[in-house]
């Protein structure tokens, strides 16, 4: 069985009409219960990262202000998140959940985290619903660990991973690897070790183009990987409230299949996170998130 790494304290509360899906990581488990999907997986849960674990990615001031409650209201404008203590408590499960999910994936080979892909959370401030980076926090305690030598952030999540390009951009054990849309969030793209922007409107056949130029350009700049962490945003579907790409679920499949098979036959590790996916029905953007979790049971 693959390990999934959940925890009943995802959810974060916010008020009704929010655009963030605030009660999405329990839908997707509902989601997958419902479908016999869950059957797949052993689950396990994350302990919370201390601030002293995050301050590896994060800066010591931005750390407290987030566990105590004491972000100013122009910052909190940014997050685009109410502060509760709830938000504040799964903030630090969520970095160690993609932390575990990693380490699983390195034991196992293949581990899915039910939550995580928080890319747009910078050094000193969170953005774009994105209080913690976990993605930049997983890779750099993993390396510091000496637990591998270097990771691959691959990102196909429709919005660019700014936060984790920026956190990463001197550490060059990681490689930051942004596959979004040109048009999206946010206005002002960081640079990431390789960039691939994708016009407004591009559907299926396009994406994976797109795609598999991608692959083939990091197996060219990369020739050992230690570790991938795959964030499979499902904000790249044609429905989506704010994706501008077009992609059917049967895309969205498709890319999640070849991207762990890609590097499953390389013997690779994949930890894969969820990513963006907004929807005015939950139900709905919980069976997109799922695609990953069906790829990954297909592969196991
Ligand atoms: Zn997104």
């Amino acid at each position: 069985m693959l390990p999934l790494i959940t925890h009943p304290a995802y959810d974060i509360p916010l008020p009704d009409g929010h655009r963030f899906p605030a009660t999405n990581f329990s839908a997707l488990m509902q989601h997958m219960e419902r479908t016999g999907l869950l059957h797949s997986f052993e689950i396990f849960h994350p302990e919370p990262a201390s601030r002293q674990d995050l301050k590896i990615t994060q800066h010591p001031d931005y750390i407290d202000a987030i566990a105590e409650g004491t972000l100013d209201p122009a910052a909190l404008r940014i997050l685009g998140l109410n502060w509760s203590q709830v938000l504040a408590n799964r903030s630090f499960l969520a970095v160690n959940g993609t932390l575990l999910t990693a380490r699983k994936a390195l034991e196992r080979g293949l581990a899915c985290h039910a939550a995580g892909g928080t890319h747009h959370a910078h050094f000193a401030h969170g953005a774009g619903y994105c209080v913690f980076n976990d993605l930049a926090y997983t890779a750099t305690r993993l390396i510091n660990d000496g637990a591998v030598g270097n990771v691959l952030i691959l990102d196909c999540d429709v919005h660019q991973g700014d936060g984790t390009a920026r956190i990463l951009q001197d550490n060059v054990s990681v490689f930051t690897c942004s596959v979004h849309c040109r048009e999206n969030y946010p206005a002002r793209k960081a640079l990431s070790d390789l960039d691939v922007e994708i016009p407004k409107g591009t559907g299926d056949e396009g994406y994976l183009a797109y795609l598999a130029t991608a692959l083939e350009e990091i197996d060219r700049q990369m020739p050992r990987i230690d570790l991938v962490l795959y964030d499979a945003g499902i904000d790249v579907h044609e429905g989506d409230r704010l994706g501008l790409l077009n992609l059917t679920y049967e895309g969205i499949s498709r890319r999640d299949s070849h991207v762990i098979r890609h590097f499953r036959e390389r013997s690779i590790p994949v930890a894969t996170v969820i990513g963006g996916g907004y929807g005015h029905d939950i139900r709905e953007v919980a069976a997109r998130h799922a695609s990953v979790f069906q790829s990954a049971a297909d592969m196991g």
